[in-house]
């Protein structure tokens, strides 16, 4: 009940009194239970932040049987903003490619241009022996250097350095040497695992204070820079002191989530039952997928879709995070483009008012729950790293990076990130905390790592 309290002068509130009207009662019982269910209020937050902050020092303990792999990178050098020469860049992420190179002029000139170049994958080689896919990219990388003309052009006695950023799960053995753990995506599932480093070193060229990079697209995944003598399952192998980035894999966490019986579900047809299940929660491949699974629960069992389930509404992943976005944005009265969502994407014509706004409802219980889920995330994160470094990460500013589509594209997922950070650290210390998006993309992140680690850094 009290989760259906909000103040009397909101528009929603407003909405909901005519909503009562004209909905079922079975309706409406279906959406008040998800709310609820859904519901992340800050004691919640606290248990996640505490929880994720316990994971990751479990996972930097030991390799294995716990949420958090907590995948060591070897990456203890980042960007500085002197780095200056030619670098390239290769991305290799679902179904493209993308070969990428940078001028760089140092402190001052900076990022002197850029050129990069998209190849899709030929089907066949998805599927073909892991020596055909990298000699076929192998082959379009040197291509694409033998344009380089113009701005580009590499200091004399030097070779070409490249930074490669590979979003599957590699176990590194060093910065340059890795062995690759699974093949995911379609390939099969999304497992973002060095853009987010990219994206934390693009972050650190511009701003010395970038401690943290949290991928928020299609899956979700963070990395931060990490104290050498905070990682026992490296010593003995490596030096004690200095740092190193840490690769979280946090879509892993499933403690103390708030789930209901749709996610419950959903994990259940999913292709990795039981795994990643704070993706699942707060990640874009996964948000609209929840809300179709609320919509027809509704048709299935209330009077609301006239008792039937539309054949659209019974299309696992036909409604997507973008789909909500925009039915969030919905300013019109009659609430046109959500009954336009409704009618199009799930076979759902002659909305009435009441059901689109009820529409609305379920959208904002997911975003709403993820936004602030993350959020939590980013702040067990900092909160572990405050807790080892005696308090230097709360007391001064610290800049968490931020990419992916979700991200950038929807807005009252943003607000529920800060609200949630605000809400766990106080006004006082979270305005240390600065929640930015990350001015560069990940693919240009390798190559300033590729600079940054370039075997001529003592020439810059
Ligand atoms: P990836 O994680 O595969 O690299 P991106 O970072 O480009 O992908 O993010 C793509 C995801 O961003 C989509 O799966 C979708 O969930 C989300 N997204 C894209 N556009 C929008 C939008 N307009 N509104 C909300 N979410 C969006
Ligand atoms: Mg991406």
């Amino acid at each position: 009940m009290a989760a259906l309290m909000i103040p009397a002068n909101t528009l929603a509130a407003k909405r909901r009194m005519r909503v009562r009207s004209s909905a079922s009662r079975k309706d409406h019982a279906i959406v008040k239970e998800f709310r609820e269910g859904c519901a992340a209020p800050l004691p919640v937050l606290r248990r996640v932040a505490e929880g994720i902050a316990a994971d990751m020092r479990k996972g930097l303990n030991s390799d294995g049987g716990h949420s958090l792999p907590m995948i060591p990178t070897f990456v203890n050098t980042l960007p500085s903003g002197n780095e200056e020469g030619l670098f390239y860049a290769l991305d290799l992420g679902g179904t493209n490619f993308r070969v990428l190179r940078v001028q760089l002029g140092g402190k001052d000139g900076r990022v002197i241009d850029t050129e990069f170049e998209q190849v899709a994958i030929p089907q066949d080689l998805m599927f073909g022996t892991s020596e055909e896919l990298f000699d076929f990219i192998a082959s379009r990388l040197g291509t694409f250097v033998q344009k380089e003309s113009g701005k580009f052009h590499l200091p004399s006695g030097r070779l070409r350095e490249i930074g490669f950023t590979f979003s599957f799960p590699v176990k590194q053995t060093s910065i340059d040497s890795g062995i690759l753990i699974k093949w995911t995506k379609g390939f099969a599932v999304s497992g973002t695992v060095n853009d987010t480093v990219g994206t934390l070193a693009g972050a650190r060229y511009w701003d010395d204070d970038a401690m943290v990079a949290v991928i928020l697209g299609t899956g979700t995944n963070a990395c931060y820079v990490e104290r050498m003598d905070c990682i026992p399952k490296l010593q003995g192998h490596l030096p004690a002191n200095g740092d190193m980035i840490i690769n979280t894999e946090w879509g892993a966490f499933h403690d103390s989530l708030p789930l209901t019986e749709f996610d419950k579900a959903l994990d259940a047809a999913s292709i990795n039952p039981g795994e990643q299940i704070l993706e699942k929660t707060i990640s874009g491949m996964y948000l609209g997928e929840v809300a179709r699974r609320v919509f027809l629960k509704m048709a299935e069992s209330g009077a609301m879709f006239g008792g039937s389930a539309p054949d659209k509404l019974s299309t696992p992943f036909v409604l997507r995070t973008p789909h909500l976005c925009a039915m969030q944005q919905d300013q019109s009265s009659d609430l046109k483009l959500v009954g336009k969502i409704l009618s199009d994407t799930l076979g759902v014509d002659d909305s009435s008012l009441g059901i689109r706004e009820m529409a609305i409802d379920i959208c904002d219980a997911i975003v709403k729950r993820g936004g602030r889920l993350a959020g939590a995330g980013i702040v067990g994160i900092l909160q572990k790293m405050d807790a080892d470094s005696k308090g230097t990460i709360f007391r001064k500013r610290t800049v968490v990076a931020m990419d992916g589509g979700l991200y950038e594209n929807y807005p009252h997922y943003r607000k529920y990130i800060k609200e949630a950070v605000i809400g766990l650290l106080g006004s006082e210390i979270s305005k240390n905390v600065v929640i930015e998006h990350s001015k560069d993309g990940s693919g240009i992140g390798a190559a300033l790592l590729a600079a940054a680690n370039s075997k001529y850094a003592r020439e810059f």
